[in-house]
């Protein structure tokens, strides 16, 4: 402790100018008088100091006087190493214009008088020079620190990177997103590439003087919105200064508003075809009854009249998944829940199903005891009827359509199976969206990809599970599955 006092007070005294000044006045006058000691011998008479060295060319004697003012240039610059020099050369004159008995005194005074003063400018100006450039680094520093204070307090990422690609900065936010990789390789720490890539790593673009921006994906579904540019650290090399900007929200806004933009087109080219081409078979129908030049025989008519019949249903139902769809979307169609019981539903179903569709067969399986469901009777319906349309519309008049119903791990699980088409096993997991339609040809025309959309919505909010299953040219199944009690009811499946 009192070692570092002691070097402290040492340290103090040096940097105090009086001691200086009194130091070189010291030294000035030392020299002064070794210039002038013969004289001064001769003066009081010291014959044992008369060595020759006092008497002979004083040219090493005036080398002395570097030394105070190589000293006042250093500590004092340029100003007062030229005083010194004058003062010199002052000191120096007597000898050589009074006393020296060599040859051109004055010509040597002067010339060693130019050089010295050179000499102390000269380190006057190299201090200078390198007060002015610690000065400037301090500077540098200190504005560096700011910026830096500037970035670190920032929301958006920052991240700086050497012309090495070796990370040198990163700011609090982005360590919170990447994990701290000051010192390692910005490719390696973020994204997990072994070397600099054309695609990702456009450092050398940037700090040739490009400012860039870009959008990152990253694999885990994050999107940073980057813009890079070029920035000189304290040590004078050119970065690369980028600012991450975390835009996974508004990525994924935009991508639905693309995706409802699509559907919304996808909706009305769908549903204006298909509510069209019932319309103009009704309005050629009706055109041919309204003929009055034409005697229709009775089975005509007929068939006429059930044309208008089926093409009516279609609009129905078209109207329907329509209507309900949107009911679901606007969340004003949440399922009425009561206790009702499976085989009502499916009886219902068939009994209007076997009058519609009269050219199938249908069949029902029906478990025993099959217990009470916690359901929206009409919801349930609805996806039944969805069901079995589609098995009618994808298999072929005279074949069968199944519905079974039995009681699987405390649920009740309903099958409606036909002898159609069968989807391919690329669609399964896909005709349950929106407007989704399969490549398979329905047998009447018509559909709009949202029967299954509207089952499944029901089915979910059911609390429930529906799926497919198919082999091609043989038919499909479609299973759903319903919770049996209802959250609050500990009653459960009747044994
Ligand atoms: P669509 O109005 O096209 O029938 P859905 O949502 O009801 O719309 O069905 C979506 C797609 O699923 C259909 O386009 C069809 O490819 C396929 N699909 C549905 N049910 C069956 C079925 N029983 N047999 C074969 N394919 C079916």
């Amino acid at each position: 402790m009192e070692e570092i006092n002691f070097s402290q007070r040492v340290g103090a005294v040096l940097r105090r100018r009086e001691f200086h000044r009194t130091f070189i006045i010291f030294l000035f006058v030392y020299y002064s008088l070794v210039y002038y000691f013969g004289e001064l011998v001769d003066l009081a008479g010291w014959d044992a100091l008369r060595w020759e060295f006092f008497y002979g060319v004083h040219d090493v004697h005036r080398i002395f006087f570097l030394i105070p003012i190589i000293y006042a240039g250093y500590v004092f610059r340029i100003k007062w190493a030229l005083i010194t020099t004058a003062a010199a050369f002052i000191v120096f004159l007597p000898r050589a214009l009074l006393i020296s008995p060599f040859a051109d005194p004055a010509l040597r005074v002067v010339l060693f008088t130019i050089v010295a003063g050179i000499m102390g400018t000269l380190t006057g100006m190299v201090r200078n020079e390198s007060e002015r450039r610690s000065q400037l680094e301090a500077l540098i520093k200190s504005e560096r620190d700011k910026f830096l204070g500037i970035l670190e307090r920032m929301e958006d990422g920052v991240l700086i990177v050497g012309p090495d690609y070796r990370i040198r900065f990163m700011n609090p936010s982005l360590i919170r997103e990447f994990g701290d990789g000051t010192g390692s390789c910005c490719y390696e720490h973020l994204h997990n590439y072994d070397e600099p890539c054309d695609q990702v790593c456009k450092m050398q673009n940037v700090i040739g003087g490009a400012t860039g921006r870009r959008e990152y994906a990253f694999p885990d579904g994050r999107t940073y919105d980057v813009i890079a540019s070029p920035f000189t650290d304290s040590d004078g090399e050119v970065c690369q200064l980028a600012i991450f900007r975390n835009i996974t929200q508004r990525k994924k806004v935009e991508t639905e508003l693309i995706e409802l933009n699509q559907l919304k087109s996808d909706l009305l080219s769908n549903v204006s075809h298909e509510l069209r081409s019932p319309l103009t078979s009704i309005k050629g129908i009706v055109s041919s009854l309204l003929q009055k030049d034409i005697k229709l025989d009775d089975d005509t008519s007929e068939m006429l009249l059930t044309g208008i019949s089926e093409e009516t249903d279609r609009l129905a139902s078209l109207v329907t998944n329509l209507l309900n769809m949107s009911r679901l979307e606007a969340g004003v169609w949440k399922p009425e829940k009561e206790r009702c019981y499976i085989t009502d539903i499916i009886n219902e179903v068939l009994e209007r199903q076997k009058w519609v569709q009269k050219k199938y067969t249908f069949e029902a399986d029906l478990g025993p005891d099959l217990p009470e469901i916690y359901a929206d009777y009409n919801q349930i319906r609805q996806v039944l009827i969805n069901l079995v349309e589609n098995a009618a519309a994808y298999s072929e008049e005279g074949t069968r359509i199944t519905i079974e119903a039995n009681t699987v791990d405390g649920m009740i699980e309903v099958s409606v199976s036909d002898q159609g088409v069968g989807i391919p096993e690329e669609d399964l997991d896909r005709i349950f969206d929106k407007f989704y339609r399969g490549s398979q040809n329905r047998k009447q025309p018509g559909g709009t990809g949202l029967g299954l959309a509207v089952c499944q919505s029901i089915i979910l909010a059911h609390g429930g599970q529906i799926w497919a299953e198919s082999e091609i040219g043989h038919g499909s199944t479609f299973h759903f599955k319903l919770p049996v009690e209802a959250p609050d009811d500990k009653r459960g499946l009747k044994k």
